[in-house]
Order: C-alpha cells, then structure tokens, then sequence
C-alpha cells in the first residue's frame, strides 16, 4: 500500500518524474502562454508597445505572441480611451475571442474612463465585458502591465480550470446557429 508521504520521495519513481494535479498542470500552461490580443485606442498603446520590446521584454511571461485575430487571442488588452464609437468593436472583438479567455483594462482610461468625464467615452470597460485586472496610472508604465499580467497569471493559477471551462452546445447545434 502506498501511503501520501510515500510519494514525496520513492526511489522507485525516482528520475524525471513530477506530480501534480490536472488543474494545476492546465493553468500552468495557460498561464505560461498567454497571446494578447493588443486593443490600442490612446497613448496607453505606447506603453503597451514599449513592454514588448527588448528593454522589458514582455516574452519572460511567455505573453509576447501578439495577435491582431481575435480567433488566436486568450487576453485582451484594453489600452487606451474608450469612445462609444470604438466600445462596440472592442465588445465585437471580445465576443469572437475563444474561451477562456481573460482581460486587462490598462490605464485609468480603460479601467474608469480616466479624464474624460464625456459624452463621447464609455467610463470604463468593465460597463460592457468583464475585466480580471485594472492597471492605474495614466499611462501606467510597461513595469506596471507586467506587474498587472503577474496578477493574472496568479488569478489563473487559483482557478479550476476543468470545472469553470464552459460547455459548448452539441456541435450539430452549432452549425445550425
Ligand atoms: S490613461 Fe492617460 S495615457 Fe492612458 S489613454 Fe488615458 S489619457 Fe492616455
């Protein structure tokens, strides 16, 4: 019989061998692979476009893969003013993003509508679609976003990723619609 202390060391599964659980095996592939859809409206996107680049290489977090196909995304990242005009397309894009997926508002801007207390902007991203991770600053700077995609890659590492996948409706249904 083999006890659960017997597993921590057991010379005879000794060698390249590691245990865990599926979930946690899941999340941390997720977590390590991120690709990030860049949804750049203001000057958030420079800051954005600098943690990218060698300086602060964002590509340590695995999430340099930037997508311009909602398709291939997991993340979005709201960079910038929200116009109305722009707010449908970002909720567009959002929608054709496969599950699962996640979300950064980056900048005061996306998180609360920032400055611009106007007709003219959405105060906040969250009104239209969910957001995990809210980065101040205006603009925040790449050291902040990355700090920001450390707290997802945490928040995804503390989910059950096998219980919270979402169902898909029977693929004949899904032809049909
Ligand atoms: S938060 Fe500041 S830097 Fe970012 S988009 Fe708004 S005004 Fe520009």
């Amino acid at each position: 019989m083999v006890h659960g202390r017997d597993l921590a060391y057991n010379s005879k599964v000794e060698g390249n061998v590691v245990m865990t659980t599926l979930d946690a095996s899941i999340n941390w592939m997720r977590k390590n692979s991120l690709w990030p859809m860049p949804m750049g409206l203001a000057c958030c996107a420079i800051e954005l476009m600098a943690a990218s680049c060698a300086r602060f290489d964002i590509a340590r977090f695995g999430a340099e893969v930037m997508r311009f196909s909602p398709r291939q995304s997991d993340l979005l990242i709201v960079a910038g003013t929200v116009t109305y005009k722009m707010a449908l397309s970002a909720k567009r894009i959002w929608d054709q993003m496969p599950e699962p997926k996640w979300c950064i508002a980056m900048g005061a801007c996306a998180s609360s509508g920032g400055m611009y207390r106007s007709y003219a902007v959405l105060q906040g991203i969250d009104r239209i679609l969910p957001v995990d991770v809210y980065i101040s600053g205006c603009p925040p700077r790449p050291e902040a976003l990355l700090e920001g995609l450390m707290r997802l890659q945490n928040k995804i590492m503390q989910s059950h990723s096998l219980e919270e996948q979402k169902k898909l409706p029977p693929l004949n249904e899904r032809v049909a619609a």
